[in-house]
């Protein structure tokens, strides 16, 4: 970004199941007055419009500079021309149009983006990746993925580049929320882990957790790992071994040469992304090697990338 350039502030939302991350985002790549609100996904529309009015009264009182726009990143399949979340299956959202929805209550312009996409945009604009073809894997409840080539996002024929939790990993595996089985989500998404860990692991130590079966969290098995548990090393090393046979095998087709991780298995206290990086290495050719790293953008990545897009799209005429 030129030093030059004026300062035109954002508003940027990440619409999850569970929450919904906002925040004032500067073309420069500053966040301010982050927030994250719980989403109620029976009125999930209203709470993204509720976010955005409070981002602008706030905004306001703060004596921010008027807002130039505002960018969603949504969960799902989304048409990002049109402005339309095709589905979204954690939001129960079919056909939304979101950003007509948006841009007609608040009058201002308005761009929408797939969660994962926004991410790796974020990544191109602010991020610290030295790269114009890299892929960048958020690792959740489940998994998506947005691919950069040749300095762009690449969307696909029907929206759907990126998705990568539901490749086929262990047939007869576990049962997937697509009504498959043994997709890469059920072993290496952080709702996956824990559904394995569970399966594995002896009762008596799932009861030293001092917690029920259901309320045990990523962060019990990685502590439990970190102690020596069999069972927990064994569902970490293999969601490790799964995903980096699948950037492996991505990283070849594509001819990328970076893969950024985030979401909260990558910031887990457990060397994850390195042992991603050795199974890629060993399932791809020499001449295919790839570097895997932690996003350090993790948190807000999303937002950046909205924010970067409309930047481009409606302010920097090139
Ligand atoms: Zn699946």
């Amino acid at each position: 970004m030129n030093a030059q350039t004026a300062v035109r502030w954002y508003i940027g939302l990440d619409i999850g199941g569970t929450a919904i991350k906002a925040g004032l985002v500067s073309n420069h790549g500053h966040v301010a007055l982050h927030r994250s609100k719980r989403n109620d996904v029976s009125k999930a529309l209203s709470t993204v419009k509720c976010v955005i009015m409070d981002l602008l009264k706030d905004a306001d009182t703060n004596r921010f500079p008027a807002v130039s726009g505002i960018g969603l990143a949504s969960p799902g399949r989304v048409d990002s021309e049109r402005g339309v979340v095709l589905e979204a299956i954690n939001l129960k959202w079919r056909n939304v149009l979101l950003k007509q929805e948006v841009e007609h209550d608040f009058r201002l312009p308005t761009v929408l983006l797939n969660d994962s996409n926004a991410a790796a945009l974020g990544e191109l604009a602010h991020g610290s990746v030295m790269s114009d073809n890299f892929l960048c894997i958020t690792l959740g409840t489940g998994i998506g993925a947005g691919i950069v080539l040749g300095g762009r996002m690449h969307e696909g024929a029907r929206f759907k580049a990126g998705e990568i939790g539901h490749i086929l990993y262990e047939p007869n595996g576990l049962k997937c929320v697509c009504g498959k089985a043994g997709c890469l989500e059920t072993i290496a998404s952080g709702s996956g882990i824990v559904r394995r860990y569970i399966q594995y692991s002896p009762d008596d130590e799932t009861a030293s957790c001092g917690k029920a079966v259901h309320e045990i969290e990523l962060n019990d098995i990685v502590q439990l790992a970190r102690q020596g548990s069999v069972a927990s090393l064994r569902v970490l090393e293999e969601a490790a071994e799964a995903l980096g046979s699948t950037v492996a095998t991505i990283v070849q087709s594509l001819d990328l040469d970076t893969v950024v991780l985030s979401g909260g298995v990558a910031k887990m206290d457990w060397p994850f992304t390195e042992r991603v990086e050795a199974a890629a290495h060993r399932y791809a050719p020499r001449s295919s090697q790839v570097v895997v790293r932690k996003s350090r953008l993790i948190d807000i990545a999303a937002l950046l990338g909205v924010t970067a897009l409309l930047e481009s799209t409606h302010f920097v005429k090139s």
